[in-house]
């Protein structure tokens, strides 16, 4: 047990045995172990996704926390970096790619486009945040954000995993996790748990005019 951790019960080790005997509990090994083998999706989506491979590359060199792994099929990685603007074209690949990761499993949003559409974000091409599809655990700032950034983020992730605990972690209840419905890219990109309000708006919408609530006038 750690002193710094006024929660957990103390155990006092006979002298003999200290030095040789380390008592800690399930949880905290468990997540040292996970969180030093972080194993990202080996996919970029734009400019951002240069950044990404040079900190994979020999001068930051993210296979120092355990990263180095990056895989490219979902069912072999356990962090999705989104790096990258993220358009409505690639929407219902990239939430696939997530459904079929096995869990526990994070996403990190890399860059402004990813956490919130940049540049792009007026675009009507470019969805405005991959938080609108997926549970983004690590928002990294900048445009784009510097392979440091991009380790500061993985470090964050790293932390956070540390504080789970399989009581609480949704992965290890009893109930099975639903995967994410999968958005329809038709001329325009419809999310389907959105399907009550764009039926609620169309209904609106095919009301004759002098039935629909009036504007409010701002004269
Ligand atoms: S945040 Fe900037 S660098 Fe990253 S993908 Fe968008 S435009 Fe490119």
């Amino acid at each position: 047990m750690t002193q710094s951790d006024p929660s957990s019960p103390r155990y006092d080790i006979p002298p003999e045995l200290q030095g040789q005997v380390t008592v800690t509990t399930l949880d905290r090994i468990y997540n040292w172990s996970r969180s030093n083998s972080i194993w990202p999706m080996m996919f970029g989506l734009a400019c951002c996704a240069i950044e990404m491979i040079a900190t994979a590359s020999s001068r930051y060199d993210f296979s120092r926390f355990g990263m180095e792994v990056m895989r490219a099929s979902p069912r072999q990685a356990d962090v999705m970096i989104v790096s990258g603007t993220v358009t409505k074209k690639m929407v219902p690949q990239i939430v696939r790619l997530y459904n079929q990761m096995s869990e526990p499993k994070y996403v990190l949003a890399m860059g402004a486009c990813a956490s919130g559409g940049g540049p792009f974000k007026e675009g009507y091409t470019v969805v405005p945040g991959i938080d609108r599809f997926l549970p983004v655990d690590v928002y990294i700032p900048g445009c784009p954000p510097t392979p440091q950034a991009l380790l500061h983020g993985l470090m964050t992730l790293q932390r956070k995993m540390q504080q789970e605990t399989m009581k609480k972690s949704p992965w290890y209840s009893e109930k099975t996790s639903t995967p994410i419905p999968v958005p329809i890219l038709g001329p325009d990109l419809i999310d389907p748990r959105q399907y009550d309000l764009i039926h609620q708006q169309n209904e609106l919408a095919s009301q004759p005019a002098e039935t629909q609530p009036e504007e409010e006038s701002h004269e």
